[in-house]
């Protein structure tokens, strides 16, 4: 229930003065549907005016002159502007006006009259000019002119200036709220409250107040984090308090852990311990682990699923692609079997009498173990007794995909895995409501990827290089960038590729690219994983997880224009075998400070998390893209990097609270409820990685 204080921010915008029916859906693609989201507009920048006269004018800048109207020159045709010269008893100062807007400027600006104008101040020839002045104004009405002014966004039909008008009245209509944050803290950090914040938000007295380590934008900022870690926070709360069945170490895992032919990393170790304690708990688990690309961890899950197994309680393991269930099952299913558990796959190829089968004998609990795909999850798949679901990629299904899957036992346990390395800072913010486990340890005995940046000016050697090693026997992939707007103008281009590396190479250069089905790529792929294919060129990412050891050189064109993450992702393809492998990173030179950066870090390590953290700061503030399809949430105030700080800490208080006051209702929990609401950050949102 929203709380009575909120409501005049939950106004539809329409309640603002001037916002009508044309102007409402202006107003809407910019900011939102309520008064709130137009109160949460940020100015991006500030324009300083400064008072002037013409010889002492200077260009570039905005100033006010106070002039004369002394001549209107009519454009001789519709394509040239209207001029007006004026004459501040220092010099001239002409007004441009293109596009007919000259049409009432006689009427309203008469010859002699005295006028103050504001503008960016330009030289044309020997003349001083204003285009289009932003206030043409009687003297009298002086005090319209601002000399700060915060510049909003805009958009066709919506100018900034009106977008500033709305917003200045949202923000008499924010009433005074009561405080949520700790005082002690806001004095120590010394923030304003919540409404100065906001008045000083829309009031920049420059550049500086735009800034994100501003106390003014710190403390939104920290709302905003706070609002949505507690969010989480309560969600984690809520999910421990659903009772689970409790699990114990079982002897078949023991045994099947026995007959790897590997001892466990320590990263593995710990992550089993932990997946081992929360099944100790009695609570329903929901734990992420996250690892590269070949770190390990199915082969935990696989543990994890067999002390289930030994428990009476079946597992479903559940991959985002056919082919990778497919290998899942390959590697899950001889050693699981071995010990007298047995394992079904089931992907949307089963029909019939055999997926009929597959289904009795997990309805009947005669199989412990389900690999497969989204099939999973369809209504007529039943389980005896699932106890836990272990989701690969998981960043690969919805949540509501997952949670049906989920919804097929009682309290069913979740372990989600993610090859995404994140930093910590953001971990907490992407996957604040779930248990993370990192397995930042890769099995011993992995020759690591050697890594060059290699100028396009010398693909040739490449080819010929390439050319060499599947003749004999290696496998490539060969990966083109994403350039242009349009898909079918990349996918020609890597068409284009592919037929003259098939010239240099031979025929086993095959294409897999984003205009084909689902079913289509996983053919290719399964041809290149099956050695059909030698040389694989690729427009979108190669399959996540897909295992093709025999490959051993990944060609990424264009390497600059990846993400940092995704390169790292892609080189993870290759090196998974004993042999000796590579990774060319083309590049277009000359390249930027920051892509030379990026593609160092790549030749220095091949730790994930390491790569992440440097990524993240080499993003600077701007670019959030990445994260935003990292799942990172499109905050208004916050900033990932610039307020890392403030994350951290929200959580640690977000914990506190929770810990404390669980349902809210001492004084600062009321006020918080209130935050909550502010941000839409209710422990009922729809968090995507929520467990
Ligand atoms: P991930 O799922 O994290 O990508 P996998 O669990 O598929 O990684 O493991 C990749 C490969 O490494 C598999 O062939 C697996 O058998 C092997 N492997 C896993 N753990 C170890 C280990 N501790 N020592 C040696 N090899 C391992
Ligand atoms: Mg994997």
């Amino acid at each position: 229930m929203r709380p009575e204080i909120l409501f005049p921010l939950y106004a539809p915008i329409t309640s603002l003065k001037g916002v009508g029916v044309r102007v409402a859906p202006l107003l809407e693609k910019l900011a939102g549907p309520v008064v709130r989201d137009v109160l949460f507009l940020r100015p991006h920048s500030v324009i300083q005016r400064t008072h002037a006269t013409v010889n002492t004018a200077i260009e570039g800048a905005t100033q006010i002159f106070e002039v004369q109207i002394d001549a209107f020159k009519k454009p001789r045709s519709p394509q040239q502007p209207w001029r007006v010269e004026t004459y501040d008893g220092t010099g001239v100062l002409t007004l441009v006006f293109f596009g007919g807007f000259g049409g009432q400027l006689e009427q309203k600006h008469p010859l002699g009259a005295k006028r103050l104008v504001s503008g960016k101040v330009e030289r044309f020839g020997l003349n001083l000019q204003i285009a289009h002045p932003d206030y043409f104004l009687p003297p009298e009405r002086a005090d319209e002119i601002a000399l700060f002014e915060a510049v909003y966004p805009a958009t066709a039909g919506l100018p900034a200036r009106t977008v500033r008008k709305f917003a200045l009245e949202a923000l008499e209509r924010a009433p005074e709220l009561p405080e949520w944050q700790d005082a002690a803290w806001l004095a120590r950090e010394q923030l304003p409250t919540w409404r100065e914040a906001l008045v000083r938000l829309h009031a920049p007295a420059g550049e500086i107040d735009l800034a994100p380590q501003t106390p003014h934008i710190r403390r939104l900022a920290y709302d905003e984090l706070l609002a949505h870690q507690l969010a989480m926070a309560q969600r984690k709360a809520d999910r421990r308090r659903e009772p689970a069945a409790k699990l114990v170490p079982a002897e078949i895992s023991a045994k099947i852990r026995a007959d790897l032919p590997f001892s466990l990393t320590g990263a593995q170790e710990r992550a089993l311990a932990d997946i081992r304690n929360d099944f100790a708990a009695g609570e329903r688990m929901s734990r992420l682990i996250q690892g590269d690309v070949g770190s390990g961890k199915t082969v935990v899950a696989m543990l994890a699923m067999a002390d289930v197994a030994g428990g009476g309680g079946q597992s479903a393991l559940m991959a985002p692609t056919e082919i990778l269930a497919r290998q899942h099952f390959e590697t899950l299913s001889g050693p699981l079997s071995d010990h007298g558990i047995s394992a079904v796959l089931l992907t949307g190829r089963d029909k019939g009498l055999a997926r009929a089968e597959k289904l009795r004998a997990l309805a009947s609990g005669a199989v412990q173990v389900a690999v497969g795909t989204h099939a999973l999850f369809q209504d007529d798949v039943n389980f005896q007794r699932l106890q836990l679901a272990v989701v690969d990629e998981q960043h690969r299904f919805g949540v509501a995909e997952r949670q049906r899957l989920q919804a097929k036992g009682e309290a069913v346990h979740l372990i989600a895995m993610s090859a995404t390395p994140i930093p910590r800072t953001l971990e907490l913010t992407v996957y604040g409501d779930l248990d993370v486990s990192r397995i930042d340890e890769k099995p011993p005995g992995r020759t690591p990827v050697a890594t060059r940046a290699v100028p396009m000016s010398r693909v040739e050697e490449v080819e010929a290089r390439l050319r060499d090693v599947i003749a004999n026997g290696a496998q490539a992939f060969w990966i083109c960038p994403l350039v242009s707007e349009s898909e079918l103008i990349d996918l020609k281009a890597a068409e284009k590729r592919a037929a003259e590396l098939r010239q240099k190479i031979g025929p086993g250069v095959g294409l897999v690219h984003g205009k084909m089905s689902g079913p289509e790529k996983d053919a290719v792929m399964a041809d290149f994983a099956d050695g059909k294919i030698s040389l694989l060129v690729a427009t979108t990412v190669v399959e996540v997880g897909v295992n093709v050891p025999n490959a051993t050189i990944m060609v990424i064109e264009q390497a600059e224009r990846f993400g940092l993450a995704q390169l790292h992702q892609l080189r993870g393809r290759v090196g998974r075998g004993s042999r000796e492998s590579a990774c060319v990173l083309l590049y277009d030179p000359p390249l930027s400070e920051t892509a030379q950066k990026r593609l160092d870090i790549l030749r220095r390590t091949d730790d994930g998390f390491q790569i992440a953290e440097v990524d993240l700061e080499l993003r600077g503030g701007g670019d959030a893209l990445g994260l935003r399809q990292s799942g990172f949430p499109a905050y208004v105030f916050a900033d990932p990097i610039a307020h890392r700080d403030l994350i951290a800490t929200a959580g640690d208080d977000a914990r506190m609270i929770v810990d404390r006051d669980p349902e809210l209702t001492s004084e600062r929990g009321k006020a918080l409820r209130v935050l909550q609401e502010l941000f839409d950050w209710r422990p009922s949102s729809p968090l995507r990685d929520a467990g």
